[in-house]
């Protein structure tokens, strides 16, 4: 039997090994088809949508890969009122998205923890339990994610960006914990939320074994939700400045991406996979791409055009000029290109999550 075949077959039983090895798989295409169908069988050809609202870029963070980091001065910064943060999510509502995600810099005042408390609870009033709520907003302290989850949220995603330690340590200054994060992310999980992380691709001095590790990660972890996407550097950072990407690399780093949504879908086979936007500002296709290689999940950007050229962690995000209308049209137009259909007004869920909780509940009755 072929790893291929191996991995398609049972879930969460590859070594760190096997996991390299299918990262480095000779024919990329083969190793997709293999994730896709894995993906086609536990989540059918639906692709759920989450519109994406950017509220903010001020960020007390200072990583040194992010376009938004705190020492970065050529940024323009925002935040949205909260009037406007709830006209998009409602917009996204309307639209049929079924769920929203908010992400912006991290900030952990109280009057930030109150103002997104009050935001979640006007957009609970209106889309009620059906409609999902994600959100995206760094390291908190557990209350902070309590009030929240009270308040509506009920899915939060904390990259922590790679699982090594020792390559954290060299990409954030000397006051980010690695260990903090992931407290965070086991913080989160207590609190009741489908919980997400992921990491990024393609970063200096990470290797495939680095990779195989992540996988195992989330594995270990058991998250519900992976968001993963290449690194693209940013001129105006630390770690992006000088190293701009040839169209060789960009084409590289677009399948390396790629490979481990695959890679991931073979091995945790049940999560939420989204194909990241990084991938999208790689390649036109790339979101397309992703879903062909095992992703499930799209977030469409629905921040106004007013504020998304604000909001660049990387250099070439895609889609700055398009209003919210147009990236629907052109999100459905991609879906259907593929032959899958875009999920309209369900929360999405991830079907980890839902086995979890179910047998959770029979648990308690019996
Ligand atoms: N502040 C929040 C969310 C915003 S950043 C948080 O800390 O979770 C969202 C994600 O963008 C980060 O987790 C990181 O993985 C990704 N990102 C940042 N800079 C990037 C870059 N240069 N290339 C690709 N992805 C990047």
């Amino acid at each position: 039997m072929s790893l291929l075949d191996k991995a398609a077959a049972n879930a969460r039983i590859l070594t760190r090994r096997e996991l390299a090895t299918l990262l480095e798989w000779p024919d990329a295409h083969e190793l997709f088809a293999a994730a896709y169908e894995v993906k086609c069988r536990e989540i059918g050809k639906r692709v759920s949508l989450r519109g994406l609202v950017e509220f903010g870029n001020i960020c007390e963070k200072d990583c040194f890969y992010c376009g938004i980091r705190k020492s970065n001065t050529a940024v323009r910064r925002y935040r949205m009122d909260k009037d406007e943060i709830v006209r998009e999510a409602e917009w996204a509502f309307k639209a049929g998205y079924g769920s929203v995600v908010l992400q912006s810099g991290e900030l952990s005042s109280e009057s930030n923890t109150v103002f997104v408390e009050d935001v979640l609870r006007r957009i609970h009033a209106f889309g009620g339990d059906d409609f999902g709520i994600t959100i995206s907003l760094g390291e908190q302290a557990e209350e902070t994610y309590r009030r929240w989850r009270e308040a509506g949220a009920h899915r939060y995603l904390l990259r922590i960006e790679t699982s090594n330690p020792t390559l954290y340590a060299r990409l954030h200054p000397a006051d980010h914990s690695w260990t903090d994060r992931l407290e965070c992310l086991r913080t989160l999980r207590r609190c009741g939320y489908q919980t997400g992380s992921g990491v990024m691709s393609g970063l200096p001095g990470q290797t495939t074994e680095d990779l195989a590790a992540d996988i195992e990660f989330f594995a270990a972890e058991d998250l519900d939700m992976i968001g993963m996407g290449p690194y693209i550097p940013h001129k105006d950072t630390p770690l992006g400045k000088n190293t701009a990407l040839s169209p060789a690399e960009r084409a590289k780093r677009l399948e390396l991406g790629l490979r481990m949504i695959a890679a991931t879908r073979l091995h945790l086979h049940d999560v939420n996979i989204a194909a990241a936007t990084a991938l999208q500002a790689l390649d036109h296709e790339g979101r397309e791409k992703g879903i062909l290689a095992g992703a499930n999940v799209i977030m469409p950007n629905v921040t106004d055009i007013r504020f998304r050229s604000d909001y660049q962690l990387y250099e070439g995000k895609p889609c700055l000029g398009e209003n919210p209308v147009l990236c629907k049209g052109c999100i459905e137009r991609r879906i259907t290109s593929i032959g899958e259909t875009a999920v309209l007004n369900g929360r999405g869920d991830s079907p980890r999550w839902e086995k979890r909780t179910s047998a959770a509940k029979h648990a308690s009755i019996g």
